[in-house]
């Protein structure tokens, strides 16, 4: 290590510190305190984050990657200790806890930090210290105190930021919301390969099918400056869709059918990258396996249940025979068969389902918001001879076990149920029914906040959500949506980009509704 190609500097803390406790870890660590004072410049190029607040934490996250668009982050192979402060204002003279943090080269040098002991319902602000580097300072928020009594909170709620398809001009006004907190459900990178059909700016890899490539597809969209201010700005709670992996992937299956473990090596793969690269309190993934399913609390106001639909998902609805056996591609949009309503077909998988259950019989908010990744509401392709066809990769291919969430709301007596969903590219709205009256009688409201760039071309789209009852739907628009609830009405607006392809694009509102607590439903004001 005499020749290390590194530049020898001074570590801002106590290298005591550091090397104290880990001697007993051998070799590792004294080269990692000796790469430490040698590191390569601009370790902070992926920005800083924070995630899933509690009352007394926060998860801190940065991931140190000079060279971000190499596999390796262009980080030598050893262990790095980073130093993390987490203050009450923004100049750090009152810093709230501190300590030190190892980046491992295994987890590609990122760093999560549980931050506790802190206030909760208030602001904090964060940075990392390296090598003789401080990150950009981020800014975050605790959730408030378990069961307090809050007036407010302020969500903006977003998905499908596909880069290729146009800048990042939403995130800028996401910040200006000055948002308590940052619901992302789904498609935070695509896995395309570069394609300059439609692009504004292309993707810097070819498709990722191994941890390598995926790193570096995170890496560049994490280096986008709008994305990482909105990171830098306010706590986000993540979950993730079918691109963070591969399109249409359900469980162990591919798009294409392909064999299921040569894809489990690949969802691994693509597992471990969004651990590496987001703000989250879940545990590392086990090889393909990771739990993100989650609630989050803010205070006695709002409880989020955050679901994973992808991981645990079971066969597809009314497949021909011998696709999957033949790894031939799956079919989309299916005809109605009688596996359809089989009640063991299973978007959540077993245990996530008992889970989730369990959440909504306990819950004591006053507006439980499902976090969850598409639509929920039917969405059925209806053709003149009356012929219909189901999308067989969201709900309306599960409806027993969407049934299954609508009747436990209504079983459980869960308060003020909301699902938030992305996915379809598309703004939506509808109100959601109690699957055992014929009289449409709402029990819940969903929203689908559109997408940050992701496009939709479909002619046929807004009639096809007239037919299926939607009562808004726009996919002409790229944005986001925002929730504003206090304890007894809640506002949900939809805000609409002049041009996702523009940096600077213009906002404006394009719906908005009003809720009630206590009367389900949804009613479309006028904007
Ligand atoms: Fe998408
Ligand atoms: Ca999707």
């Amino acid at each position: 290590m005499t020749d290390s190609p590194y530049r020898s500097n001074d570590l801002p803390f106590s290298r005591r510190t550091v090397v104290g406790g880990a001697l007993a870890a051998g070799t590792l660590f004294s080269i990692g305190a000796h790469a430490a004072a040698g590191l390569p410049q601009g370790l902070f190029s992926l920005g800083v984050a924070s995630g899933d607040p509690e009352p007394d934490g926060i998860i801190l996250w940065t991931r140190l990657a000079p060279q971000p668009l190499e596999s390796d982050g262009g980080m030598p192979p050893v262990a790095v200790p980073v130093r993390w402060e987490i203050a009450e204002d923004e100049a750090f003279s009152r810093i709230a806890r501190s300590g030190m943090a190892r980046a491992e080269p295994h987890w590609g040098h990122s760093v999560h930090v549980d931050a506790r002991g802190l206030r909760p319902g208030r602001a904090y602000f964060y940075r990392f210290i390296a090598g003789k580097e401080a990150s950009p300072v981020g800014r975050t928020r605790t959730a408030p105190a378990r069961g307090a009594q809050v007036d407010r909170l302020r969500l903006c709620f977003a998905s499908c930021q596909k880069y290729e398809a146009g800048f990042y001009a939403a995130w800028r006004h996401v910040v200006a919301e000055d948002p308590d907190l940052i619901l992302f459900l789904g498609d935070y990178i695509y896995e395309g390969a570069p394609n300059s059909k439609d692009a504004v700016r292309l993707h810097r890899n070819p498709e990722p099918m191994d941890l390598g490539g995926y790193r570096i597809r995170y890496a560049t969209y994490k280096l986008d400056p709008l994305l990482q201010a909105a990171h830098h700005a306010a706590p986000w709670a993540l979950t993730w869709d079918d691109h963070e992996v591969a399109n249409d992937y359900a469980g162990a299956l591919d798009e294409g059918n392909g064999d299921p473990v040569a894809f489990l090596r690949r969802r691994a793969a693509a597992y471990q990258a969004y651990y590496e690269h987001q703000p989250l309190r879940a545990r590392p993934p086990r090889g393909p396996d990771m739990r993100l399913y989650r609630t989050l609390d803010w205070g006695s106001l709002a409880q989020l249940q955050i679901v994973d639909d992808r991981q645990y998902r079971g066969p597809r609805a009314c497949q021909p025979d011998g696709l999957v056996e033949a790894h031939k591609p799956y079919r989309s949009l299916v005809a109605e068969c009688a596996d359809l309503h089989d009640p063991n077909r299973t978007m959540l998988g077993a245990a996530q389902e008992k889970w989730l259950d369990a959440r909504l019989v306990e819950t004591t908010a006053q507006w439980n918001l499902l976090a969850q990744q598409t639509l929920m509401r039917q969405s059925v392709k209806h053709y003149q001879d009356d012929a219909a066809e189901y999308s067989a990769d969201n709900w309306s291919g599960y409806p027993a076990a969407r049934e299954r969430i609508f009747r436990q709301w209504v079983k459980a007596g869960t308060s003020n149920p909301l699902a938030l969903g992305g996915d379809i590219h598309a703004f939506a709205a509808a109100d959601i029914a109690d699957p055992d009256r014929s009289d449409g009688t709402p029990i819940a409201a969903e929203f689908v906040g559109g997408s940050i760039t992701s496009l939709r071309v479909d002619p046929d789209f807004k009639r096809l959500a007239a037919t299926n009852g939607l009562a808004f739907a726009e996919n002409e628009v790229r944005g986001y949506g925002r929730l504003d609830i206090d304890a007894k009405s809640g506002i949900v607006t939809y805000r609409g980009l002049a041009d996702a392809r523009r940096e600077d694009s213009a906002i404006a509102d394009i719906a908005r509704f009003s809720l009630e607590a206590g009367k389900p439903g949804l009613h479309l004001e006028t904007v």
